[in-house]
């Protein structure tokens, strides 16, 4: 278990497409156990693996609700539209308002390799589409709806 760095906006490496998990290894596990870690550390709300420097696709989320840990996760879902305030531990002091969908379900796999179905409205409906954004090179702010403050 570690703190990991968080990269900030301008590193290439947020913009980059992440690869899909072949194999769940201790590598993974590991990555899985800092990225809590650091999401925590920073008061975070959702992490993905790009902003602790790692082009895989794999995210951590906790909404106040528990630890989420989604590997190859897929948007498979989604309803509504709901418009909020976001930011970002990799834009530090920055938000945004932004369009996400109301509802979204999610299918991916766990740390032992078996495929999960996550559902969210609210929060944890933006966490979702906000991390698994990430996994593509897509910040918030490209999507911001209005003015972005603080940036
Ligand atoms: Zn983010």
């Amino acid at each position: 278990m570690a703190i990991r760095k968080i990269r900030v906006n301008g590193d290439e490496i947020l913009r980059k497409k992440c690869k899909e998990v072949k194999e769940i290894t201790p590598s993974i596990l590991t990555l899985l156990d800092d990225m809590a870690d650091t999401m925590y550390d920073a008061n975070g709300v959702g992490l993905a693996a790009p902003q602790v420097g790692v082009l895989k696709r794999v995210v951590v989320i906790d909404i106040g609700e528990g630890i989420v840990e989604l590997i190859n996760p897929v948007i498979v879902e989604k309803r509504g539209s709901q418009v909020c305030a976001e930011g970002c531990l990799s834009i530090p002091g920055a938000t945004a308002e932004v369009d996400r969908p109301e509802y979204v379900k999610v299918e991916a796999l766990n740390r032992n390799g078996e495929k999960i179905v996550v559902e969210g409205t609210e929060l944890m409906a933006i966490a979702l589409c906000h991390e698994t954004d990430h996994l593509d090179g897509i910040l918030y702010i490209d999507k911001a709806v209005g003015e972005i403050e603080g940036l």
